[in-house]
């Protein structure tokens, strides 16, 4: 019988964005770890909120699951996890080491608040696909949904994108998850994303079990126009398909988990 009781990696699961994704968690805390409090978490809510990075997993454990994978179909290995990926300190030399290993692509499923640190800049780099986060168009609505950690201000983050965007060689999407409180900003969403210029852009809302309502189809897809006309290759949750993917990791690790990649 195969090792399935994980402690830092989970899945394979089938993601609507990543095909088969295998999760990597170098947070792996039971407390959220998070510079956000978004109003849909998955995770439940987040009573300290933080921004200094720190080494949560060291990187030769987290590899050490990994090398005891049998052989299994992977699409990407990706860093998400319990909370904001990177604040781990370690996420760049995990992802080296892990191309030191694996063959498949890397990706990253950031809420882009760290992402004006060079620091942070330069581990995401080491990626293949980053995907970030962003929620809103103004400050307001940033504030109201990602209910970010103080000095997290959200001209410094889509700066920041706009930035990184330039400097990343590899495949960039911006992640924008729709409820109540920004579907009425889409317009204003896509002009800031079409200043972004990402290879894609995902549109979600909460489909899993959170404090908000997912939008109904037709709201998406009213939403997605917005991205068509101006040029974006726009995926959203409602029409991408999954693939059928057997995790490796047992019940307990995946439900662990919570969030979704
Ligand atoms: S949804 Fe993601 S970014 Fe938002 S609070 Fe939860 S873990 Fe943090």
């Amino acid at each position: 019988m195969p090792n399935t009781d994980f402690k830092y990696i989970y899945g394979p699961v089938p993601s609507w964005r990543l095909g088969s994704s295998l999760g990597i968690d170098l947070l792996s805390r039971p407390e959220k770890i998070c510079s956000f409090d978004c109003t849909y978490c998955q995770l439940g809510r987040n009573n300290t909120k933080r921004t200094t990075r720190d080494v949560f997993v060291r990187t030769g454990d987290v590899m050490k699951e990994i090398e005891s994978l049998p052989d299994v179909s992977i699409d990407y290995l990706t860093f998400s996890g319990r909370g904001e990926p990177t604040l781990a300190l370690n996420l760049g030399e995990a992802i080296r080491a892990l191309r030191r290993i694996r063959k498949e692509k890397i990706s990253v499923i950031t809420n882009s608040s760290l992402m004006a640190r060079k620091d942070v800049r330069d581990d995401l780099l080491a990626a293949d696909f980053v995907i970030a986060k962003l929620d809103a168009a103004t400050d307001d609505v940033f504030e109201a949904i990602n209910r970010p950690a103080e000095g997290v201000l959200f001209r410094g983050v889509v700066e920041a994108l706009t930035d990184f965007r330039k400097e990343f060689p590899g495949r960039f999407a911006l992640q924008i998850m729709f409820v109540t409180a920004n579907k009425d900003t889409a317009r204003e969403i896509s002009d800031l994303a079409e200043l972004i210029g990402p290879d894609e852009v995902q549109l979600n809302t909460p489909l899993r079990p959170c404090m908000e309502q997912p939008l109904p189809g037709e709201d998406m897809m009213h939403i997605k126009t917005f991205f068509n006309r101006q040029g974006l290759r726009a995926v959203d949750v409602y029409s991408a398909g999954k693939k059928t993917v057997v995790p490796l990791s047992g019940a307990d690790t995946l439900r662990r988990r919570g969030k979704e990649i």
